[in-house]
């Protein structure tokens, strides 16, 4: 099997080639595909990636910028003088790896810059392993009508939407109303109970202590700040086709219950597991077969009780913006999104407050009702969506936030 990595040096790029090692040591056991990775893109990690290309004899690479191809070149050459790699960057690199003719292409790149290249592996006839929310919160219509028409799998990365996904056991579209309701569960991240008035004074920093999950930066933040479930609201109605009606948002401080879906005759099916991201990579890289591997099962008796609580919108606003988006659909996710990876770029920078992240975000999705220059759109093509988002960068960067 061949697979291609957008984003290989990141959390999940690195975890993915991590399963990929542990598969390939184990070619005699049961269900164990042997993985040829076929392309690598990755941004300014250079070190990472040449030791990446090496180690799996990968000749198709992609970098952030130009200069990293000369980086990457000295890098490589000094780890192994006779390997040979064809080294692209920007935009054209992520392109070149995702329309290489992989199986399978991970898209584990961070924000809406993951959109094109999934959109042009769809058009490839390449199944997606999808790991980038974003595409589907911005252009979820165009990406899922897309992977129809083109006979594409999308599979999810994510663990609550991998955990929706084998609770349906992966067949929604057959009998769509034999659920009745999903059930995504959210950690509440490192600020669970605080106040709207306490979360002023957090930091980049405190941010960074996710209790459940170790990810990157940005997803990070969007925990912190419930986006990051907002997002997943939107990404489940894109794949299993529902309502944001049909989505219960529950926090589960514990991340061992993944997601759960609640069937038409009332009964519940739940997925679980410990908090580890190689459980829903290794099953997006194995479908519909399961891999034998050593992941450690819950201790549940030492975890000693599962507790659920509902979300406090108030304290944190952002996943009420998002569903507010969601139900409006056209443009306004695309814009949200957007606004989002700006505010939480400045937020990670020192540049504004914690709180100062869902003001940014309400402001553009205000902006965007009333505006001229980029006026909200309910059936948006994809030149639309792009446009829209390029327009909400520019609003979220223009925004000054109260002192
Ligand atoms: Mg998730």
């Amino acid at each position: 099997m061949y697979i291609a990595v957008l984003g290989s040096t990141g959390s999940i790029g690195t975890q993915t080639l991590e399963v990929v090692r542990e598969l390939n040591s184990r070619k005699e056991a049961l269900h164990n595909p042997h993985i040829t990775i076929t392309g690598l893109a990755a941004g300014g990690n250079t070190d990472l990636l040449a030791r990446q290309a090496v180690e799996f004899n990968v000749r198709l690479l992609s970098v952030a910028a130009r200069e990293d191809v000369y980086n990457l070149t000295e890098k490589i050459r000094m780890l192994d003088p006779s390997f040979k790699a064809d080294i692209f960057y920007g935009e054209e690199g992520l392109l070149k790896v995702a329309e290489c003719g992989a199986d399978i292409l991970i898209t584990a790149v961070v924000g809406m810059m993951g959109l094109k290249p999934t959109l042009a592996a769809i058009r490839n006839g390449t199944d997606i392993a999808l790991a980038n929310k974003e595409t589907l919160v911005a252009a979820g219509d165009i990406v899922i009508r897309e992977a129809a028409e083109h006979k594409v799998s999308i599979i999810p990365v994510d663990s609550e939407h991998s955990a929706i996904f084998q609770c349906l056991n992966g067949n929604s579209k057959r009998d769509k109303r034999a659920f009745r309701k999903i059930f995504l569960t959210a950690s509440g991240g490192p600020f669970r109970g605080m106040s709207f008035e306490e979360l002023s004074l957090v930091t980049p920093e405190d941010t960074m202590k996710h209790p459940t999950w170790n990810m990157g930066s940005k997803i990070t933040v969007d925990s912190a700040t419930l986006m990051n479930k907002g997002l997943e609201v939107i990404e489940a109605m894109h794949l299993f086709g529902v309502s944001h009606r049909d989505i219960e948002v529950i926090v589960h401080p514990q991340s061992i219950v993944h997601s759960m879906v609640a069937f038409r005759d009332g009964s519940v099916i739940a997925q679980l597991g410990n908090p580890d991201m190689k459980v829903p990579i290794r099953l997006a890289l194995t479908y519909p077969e399961r891999a034998e591997s050593e992941t450690p099962l819950p201790d549940f008796t030492e975890i000693g009780s599962l507790t659920f609580e509902k979300p406090d919108t108030d304290a944190f606003p952002c996943l009420r913006y998002a569903i507010e988006a969601a139900d409006m659909s056209g443009t306004m996710p695309a814009v949200m999104n957007a606004a989002n990876e700006i505010a939480v770029g400045s937020f990670l920078k020192g540049n504004i407050k914690f709180n100062d992240i869902q003001y940014n975000i309400r402001k553009v999705m205000d902006l965007h009702m009333r505006s001229k220059e980029c006026p909200f759109i309910q059936d948006p093509s994809l030149d639309e969506i792009i446009a829209a988002d390029k327009w909400a960068r520019a609003a979220a960067g223009g925004i000054k936030c109260p002192v």
